[in-house]
């Protein structure tokens, strides 16, 4: 047993923050936290306690949507809409892990930078080649870190300049589930449809029947882009809705945890949808504003009970900094605010969104709370909020507003302390 004191701070409901001033969490062999209190728990004596001291203890983040392969991109061709910029930035870069030690060299830097931000879970959009992936499982794995990764599907040929047939796809993404699907507790795989536009049917059928049959969860894209909603109803004439074409194939929700990245155009009924399967929505404010996208409802997914979180879209967003990201979520929705009425996004709520409701989709992670793994970042103020006075909220709210990597301190992971992720390379 194991406990852990500081100032615990965490979000079981969006709407307020939980804080134990110089509080108290008992953590199990496994990592699990089995009390949470303001008093010191019984047993105290002959534990292993580690003291924070006046550092704040939060939630690790989940980062739901992100390209591990387009990192080098991050920051870059933000004057594009979407389909342009998959044209000339998504695509051209995968030319770039053709040499292993280029590919070994960026995923050791997307890495340590994922520890860096204290994004402890991420759900990672795999590249189309097979080395590529098959080196990113191996180097996650490594790392400590937890993720859910595939391989994309892109075997849909029209308008499209690098495809890969059907049958090759399908091939490489069996051999990777057959390698590492089970291989590690953290490291999982997801069936990662790139997304309507870009898949054949024969793709998508396969997709939904492989996360039924291996009992794997599912990603793709949702309503991005006015754009990319045409080219689907154009194509898919049978379909009332975006939505619809993956329902068509089972591959949204119910029986598969899905995640849908984007839903910034939804309909009603793709809302209703979206709410009565429990498909997760991954929202990517940067993304959304960097490539002009637009502003997804978030208020109304709230309020409907549609489950949500954070995802950086890396590298359509430009930062894996996480306070940034909960930043421009809180933005966006005030930019809703003065244009619709819409109550813009809460503090509290934004932090929710970064922790347990993207930490969700991972089981019992993001929150302090009784069976919740000790998943948790140790954070020392910046230097004038420490001598400033400020109460605990007001701490944790400058540091979403303010805060960046340096801060964090320490990284903690099944209540053992995770250390940079060193690669040979
Ligand atoms: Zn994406």
């Amino acid at each position: 047993m194991k406990v852990f004191k500081g100032n615990m701070i965490y979000t079981k409901e969006p709407k307020r923050f939980e804080i134990l001033e110089q509080g108290y969490v008992t953590v199990d062999d496994t990592g699990r936290i089995v009390s949470v209190s303001k008093e010191a728990p019984e047993g105290i004596e002959t534990a292993h306690v580690v003291d924070f001291e006046n550092h704040m203890v939060i939630p690790g983040f989940t980062d739901l949507h992100l390209h591990p392969n387009q990192y080098p991109n991050d920051g870059l061709g933000y004057n594009y809409e979407l389909m342009e910029w998959i044209e000339n930035y998504a695509t051209p870069v995968n030319g770039l892990y053709k040499n292993e030690q280029i590919t070994r060299r960026i995923f050791s830097a997307l890495i340590e930078d994922l520890w860096r931000y204290g994004i402890l879970h991420s759900v990672q959009f795999g590249a189309l080649d097979l080395r590529t992936n098959d080196i990113l499982f191996e180097m996650m794995i490594d790392s400590g870190l937890y993720c859910y990764l595939g391989k994309n599907h892109t075997d849909y040929k029209k308008d499209r300049h690098e495809v890969e047939t059907t049958q090759e796809s399908m091939r490489c993404a069996q051999y990777l589930i057959d390698k590492w699907e089970g291989k590690s507790p953290r490291v999982h795989y997801i069936m990662t449809p790139s997304f309507a536009p870009g898949c054949t049917e024969e793709m998508m059928k396969w997709c939904g029947e492989m996360s039924r049959k291996y009992k794997l969860p599912l990603q793709s894209h949702l309503d991005e882009n006015k754009k990319e909603v045409g080219m689907v109803l154009d194509r898919f004439t049978d379909c009332k809705n975006y939505a619809q074409v993956y329902q068509k194939y089972h591959m949204f929700g119910n029986d598969i945890k899905t995640v849908m990245a984007h839903c910034v155009y939804t309909t009603e009924d793709e809302i209703q949808a979206l709410r009565y399967a429990g498909v997760y929505v991954a929202h990517c404010p940067h993304s959304n504003c960097n490539l002009g996208s637009g502003i997804m409802p978030l208020r109304r997914y709230l309020d409907m009970g549609i489950k949500v979180g954070l995802g950086s879209d890396i590298s359509a967003g430009h930062t894996l900094n996480m306070m940034d990201n909960m930043r421009s979520a809180m933005e966006m929705s005030k930019v809703l605010y003065v244009e619709e009425g819409e109550m813009p996004l809460s503090t509290s709520e934004a932090f929710y969104l970064a922790t347990k409701g993207g930490g969700s989709f991972f089981g019992e992670v993001g929150s302090f709370e009784r069976g919740y793994l000790f998943n948790a970042l140790v954070v020392e103020d910046d230097a004038v909020a420490s001598i400033g006075g400020h109460t605990l909220e007001e701490r944790i709210e400058r540091f979403i507003y303010n805060g960046d990597d340096r801060q964090i301190k320490q990284r903690f992971v099944e209540g053992k302390e995770l250390k940079k992720p060193v690669f040979e390379i």
